[in-house]
């Protein structure tokens, strides 16, 4: 106990911040850990021994293409569902028998696992409910693309 505090401490020392869009190291927008996350950085510390624990961001610059990414998941993720169940309905009503419900229940599940392909987290604010939040983020960038254009 007193020895995973010790390095869950040192490790918030030399913590790093990167963006999970560009991949620079670059402050932002914190992510929410969830669990997909979780289960990412315990496949990374048990097998491959690399988990870092970084703090991970939306940059400004990555905000817009990270929005429009985390819409699209969500929709797919979604659709997919919407489909698997759809699909579930369809064949227990057409051949009403336990078999056909667990190939429903098997079709739903490998659907659910597919839309995770373009996982997109959310993130640990919600900015984009916050107007303000959300213009001050972004004022920096914009002056900056406004500079660029003209
Ligand atoms: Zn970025």
């Amino acid at each position: 106990m007193a020895k995973s505090k010790l390095n869950s401490k040192s490790n918030m020392k030399d913590r790093k911040t990167y963006c999970i869009m560009c991949g620079k190291e670059k402050n932002g927008i914190e992510i929410k850990i969830d669990n997909v996350i979780k289960t990412i950085r315990y496949i990374k510390k048990k097998i491959f021994h690399t988990e870092r624990n970084n703090r991970l961001v939306v940059c400004e610059e990555c905000y817009q293409t990270y929005a429009k990414n985390r819409k699209r998941f969500v929709s797919r993720q979604r659709l997919y569902i919407g489909l698997g169940v759809v699909f579930l309905i369809f064949s227990v009503f057409l051949a009403p028998n336990v078999g056909s419900f667990i190939i429903g229940l098997v079709i739903l599940l490998l659907l659910y696992i597919l839309s995770f392909l373009n996982y997109t987290p959310e993130l640990s604010i919600s900015i984009t409910n916050d107007k303000n939040k959300l213009s001050k983020f972004l004022n920096t960038h914009n002056k900056k693309e406004l500079k660029n254009n003209t």
